[in-house]
């Protein structure tokens, strides 16, 4: 269990000073033009060796992300983009740092951008999170008012500015290209790679896009080194991560925890348990709404960190945990995220734009039981055409929870079929 002393985010809930009064006197904003003066290669030597994972849900190593930056300038400027545009059903933790301890997201987008070159950075937040835009846009104002961001930013002698863009609610603006795009101002489509958003990116300048929380635990992971970073979970699993837990438990929360930790302790000790006690967990989604589920009786001992849940036939993910008892129709919840899937299709490839749909309107069949057992095969299947075969990763995403549905409950699914003829039947 995370020790307190080893806590990043010390505002998660609201319950102290958000402004940057409260927050320098928990220790953010300290020491920031040192950590700069030590140079970009200590930087990413540091990040590195923190084996920080990518936050948003992919897990690339952070610090191998920022080395691939140009190190010279060819004449265009550098950026940073921070994907806030949290929309992923399930995962609701970066709107705690953003609404609750702004400042050291805007710290950590000083230290990053000076580290890849980058005298700017956006970010770009998710339409629906206006009182997290209110708030965050109020810390980056103290911040240019104290001069810890502008021309000299922290008296770093770096000049960097930051800008925060409202998106309007697109779920596809949360892949790294389609963001672009959107900041841009054309349609939120994401684009082919390559060319990766490291040579050609936001207005065709080098570019990396990070989500919130892996640039909001840089300036700690700084201030004490990456080796006390790496000291916590398993290897190639390092460090503290947000978890978002929702579903059937008693106290569903966002809370940080230590990487690795056992999915057992993560319910028992912040959740208050599974609603009606371990018996009656029937699934998890442990990693937001796109990974495979995992039957219950498969996650109590589960590890919650990359590696092991890859293992499980899942991912970490976002690590937005969602918690299926007993009282859940599998079927119609997984059919609730394919309608999702297919919803936000940004339409532009095939696939996903036939094949979200395509797969809806069979799981709605699903659930009713009205269709032949053969159909389950065939879905298998379309989700196997769908997986891979598309511009970004949201054609995965909706094929995903439907291998996760079929591997582990097709019991179910063959029994209501037989159910619903048998009813027939009976009718006639
Ligand atoms: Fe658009 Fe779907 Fe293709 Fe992604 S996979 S580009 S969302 S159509």
């Amino acid at each position: 269990m995370l020790k307190d002393e080893n806590r990043i985010f010390t505002n998660l809930y609201g319950m102290h000073d958000r402004t940057l009064k409260g927050a320098q006197a928990r220790g953010h904003w300290d020491g920031t033009a040192d950590i700069i003066k030590k140079g970009r290669d200590w930087i990413i030597n540091e990040m590195k060796a923190s084996g920080l994972r990518g936050r948003g849900g992919a897990g690339f190593p952070t610090g191998l992300k920022w080395s691939f930056m140009p190190k010279e300038s060819d004449g265009r400027p550098a950026y940073l983009v921070v994907n806030a545009d949290e929309s992923e059903p399930g995962t609701c933790k970066d709107r705690e740092i953003m609404r609750h301890d702004p400042h050291t997201l805007i710290e950590g987008c000083l230290i990053a951008s000076f580290a890849m070159n980058a005298n700017a950075c956006y970010i770009y937040i998710r339409g629906e999170y206006i009182r997290e835009k209110e708030a965050l846009q109020a810390a980056i104002d103290e911040c240019y008012e104290a001069g810890l961001v502008g021309p000299n930013a922290a008296k770093s002698g770096w000049p960097f500015d930051i800008y925060l863009t409202h998106g309007a609610g697109a779920y596809i603006c949360g892949e790294e290209t389609a963001l672009l795009e959107s900041l841009e101002g054309k349609k939120g489509m994401p684009r082919m790679k390559p060319p990766f958003p490291a040579g050609a990116g936001l207005y065709g300048c080098p570019t990396t896009v990070n989500n919130v929380e892996s640039i909001a635990v840089v300036p700690t992971i700084l201030r004490r080194g990456g080796e006390w970073f790496a000291s916590m979970g398993r290897p190639n699993n390092a460090g503290t991560k947000l978890f978002a837990i929702s579903g059937h438990v008693n106290n569903p929360c966002v809370v940080e925890e230590e990487m690795s930790i056992s999915f057992e302790e993560l319910i028992e000790k912040h959740c208050g348990g599974i609603r009606g006690g371990w018996d009656n967990l029937k699934a998890v989604i442990p990693g937001g709404s796109s990974v495979p589920c995992v039957r219950g009786e498969n996650m109590r001992d589960a590890v919650m960190d990359f590696d092991a849940l890859k293992e499980k036939g899942s991912s970490l993910g976002t690590a937005a945990v969602i918690v299926m008892d007993n009282s859940t129709d599998m079927i119609k919840a997984i059919w609730r995220l394919s309608k999702f899937y297919k919803h936000e299709s940004c339409g532009q490839c095939t696939p996903c734009r036939e094949g979200t749909g395509w797969m809806m309107r069979v799981m709605a069949r699903l659930v009713e039981g009205n269709a032949s057992v053969e159909e389950i095969d065939m879905l298998l299947d379309v989700t196997k055409q769908v997986e891979g075969h598309t511009i970004c990763a949201l054609g995965d995403a909706a094929a995903w929870p439907i291998q996760g549905l079929i591997k582990n409950f097709r019991d179910e699914i063959e029994d209501r079929i037989k159910d619903k003829r048998m009813a027939g039947m009976a009718a006639e």
